[in-house]
């Protein structure tokens, strides 16, 4: 008996010590030898070896666990969790229903974890609602471990609500759960919520760890609040976390989107270890700020350390050039990604070449790169073309584009204007009315705008025509006085501005006026303005903010939906190409 025990504790160190395949089938056949094939412990610790420890051995885990006459709990979870976390997720829910079938077996924690992990990754929203049933069923509602696995299934499901649900209900959460709830928020474009959970989290005395910051700066860079950005990052290298490539990553991507380019250079001028998601957040940072020139030089930088670029590098580069005009760069680097580094150009690339030509009024060049994208009935390209017409008054090629949009069935109010404008620039006054009996007809709806600006530590939102600001009544008052000064500045309303008007639909007020108005009643003379808008700024709210920058002797900086606006003296950084 001793001398059995003895075998078995020397296989089991053997096992521990086991780092491949082979030299574990090796321990097998000794198993084998000795008949220990069916002792539970050496059984559990062969099967979780090849389940989890190392990788490529999951077919071999499976022919392991098929031989089990009666497999225990600890086996049914090593083989769900090596599935839930391979490239097959299904067969660890597979493995899942079998268990409750076939054996007398109950889930616990980590059962329930893995099975909720393999849902997460394959989107499967049914069968996370039927787990989250049979949690409640056998009282598992009060685990943290549990829960908090089912909160990242329902944010991987796109449900912010029942994850919300979930985290509420908890009468106990650690560190993981409450950085699930943030990266929820963050992940469905939430950043306020996320913000406030944090705010939250601090009174609650829990501390924070890279994931807490990583999603947090996130959710800065969305609503572009540089002053929690700055805080956050502070925070970093206090904790020493400011040498981690994921925060070094994040704090790029926020100091970019929040308008300080500089910032965003020194912390990546900064990082001894550099990834290709910190080489693609500094050169999409320069794309968006319009630097054409220096996104393709740190392109180059990039290549000489030897880093692989891919598609969102390029996506970085197409935009600095389309938005800096340099079309032949811009075309040069969209070939080269193909016939030099095997990267297939994508849906977002073409309209990048799309928005590069039509900008610089080549517009036959950018029906052609429309005709050469494999997926040419996207509604984008025809839309980015129109939006091109629309700067170049071609009224040709704007109704090829609209029609294509008919066709494809895809039309909205903002083709209609977008046409219709091009049609008022070319005094056609029937093309305008049948454009206005249009949008009258099909009753068609535009997606909102909405801005953001951050006064102190919090982030206002205000949306179009907005009266639901608690200070909505001040607002108005300081945007006549606006308005005013800034006339007397030079500012002339856009013609096809008051053409929108007329629609009434669509709203007189654009929300970054009011955004605006805010900023300059809530901050001290001389402090710069940062505005995060969800649309493109259109043309009448461009040259409105570049004549309160002079006005007001204000820098004022508006990220939108394409790219960044620095406005300052009456010009802006675009230099009024966007
Ligand atoms: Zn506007
Ligand atoms: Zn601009």
């Amino acid at each position: 008996m001793t001398d059995m025990s003895s075998k078995v504790n020397a296989i089991l160190t053997l096992l521990q010590g086991c780092n491949s395949l082979k030299r574990l089938q090796k321990i097998q056949a000794h198993v084998i030898v000795n008949d220990l094939e069916h002792h539970p412990a050496i059984s559990s610790q062969l099967l979780n070896f090849c389940a989890v420890s190392v990788s490529g051995c999951l077919a071999y885990a499976w022919l392991l666990f098929s031989r089990l006459h009666n497999p225990q709990i600890e086996a049914w979870n090593s083989i769900i969790r090596g599935f839930s976390l391979s490239p097959f997720p299904h067969q660890a829910l597979l493995f899942y229903n079998r268990m409750l079938f076939t054996s007398s077996s109950n889930p616990d924690t980590f059962t329930f974890s893995f099975a909720l992990k393999a849902c997460e990754r394959l989107r499967t929203l049914a069968k996370c609602q039927e787990l989250h049933a049979a949690i409640i069923r056998s009282g598992f509602l009060g685990d943290v471990v549990v829960c908090t696995s089912l909160i990242k299934c329902y944010t991987g499901n796109g449900l912010t609500n029942n994850a919300e649900i979930v985290f509420n209900d908890m009468s106990q959460r650690d560190l993981v759960t409450w950085n699930a709830m943030i990266s929820c928020y963050s992940k469905a474009g939430l950043p306020h919520h996320a913000l406030n959970l944090y705010a939250t989290m601090q009174r609650e005395g829990m501390g924070l760890d890279a994931f807490t910051l990583v999603g947090l700066l996130s959710s800065c860079a969305h609503v572009g609040a540089l002053g929690m950005g700055i805080e956050l990052h502070r925070i970093a290298c206090e904790r020493g976390f400011d040498t981690n490539v994921y925060i070094g990553n994040a704090l790029i991507d926020m100091y970019a989107k929040c308008g300080s380019l500089s910032d965003a250079f020194q912390i990546f001028d900064g990082m001894r270890k550099r990834d290709v998601f910190t080489w693609n957040s500094i050169i999409f940072g320069y794309g968006v700020h319009g630097h054409g020139t220096e996104a393709i030089s740190l392109f180059e930088q990039m290549l000489m350390a030897g880093m692989q670029p891919n598609s969102i590098t390029f996506l970085g580069l197409l935009c600095g050039c389309s938005h800096q005009g340099l079309v032949e760069e811009g075309v040069k680097h969209f070939h080269m990604m193909g016939s030099r580094f095997n990267v297939k150009p994508g849906i977002k690339h073409y309209g990048c070449i799309v928005d590069l030509y039509g900008r610089a009024g080549k517009l036959s060049k950018a029906l052609e790169a429309i005709h050469m994208c494999p997926t040419q009935d996207d509604p984008v390209l025809w839309r980015t073309l129109l939006g091109s017409c629309k700067i170049h008054r071609n009224v040709e090629v704007g109704e090829v584009a609209m029609a294509k949009l008919a066709q494809l069935g895809a039309f909205n109010a903002g083709d209609c204007i977008l046409l219709a404008s091009i049609y008022l620039r070319a005094n056609d006054a029937q093309g305008v009315a049948r454009m206005r009996k249009l949008i009258k007809s099909q009753r068609i709806k535009t997606t909102p705008g909405w801005s953001w600006i951050e006064i102190g530590d919090q982030v206002h939102r205000f949306v179009v025509d907005d009266k639901s600001h608690p200070d909505s009544a001040q607002v108005y008052q300081k945007l006549s006085e606006v308005i005013h000064r800034a006339t007397l500045a030079g500012y002339v309303p856009d013609e096809s501005h008051v053409f929108e008007e007329c629609l009434g639909s669509l709203g007189i007020c654009h929300s970054e006026k009011l955004a605006i108005a805010f900023g300059l009643a809530r901050t001290p003379e001389g402090a710069s303005l940062r505005i995060v808008k969800n649309l493109r700024v259109c043309r009448d709210c461009h040259s409105f903010t570049k004549f309160v920058a002079k006005a007001f002797n204000r820098e004022i900086i508006v990220r939108d939906r394409v790219r960044f606006h620095h406005f300052k003296g009456g010009v802006c950084s675009c230099r009024d190409y966007w």
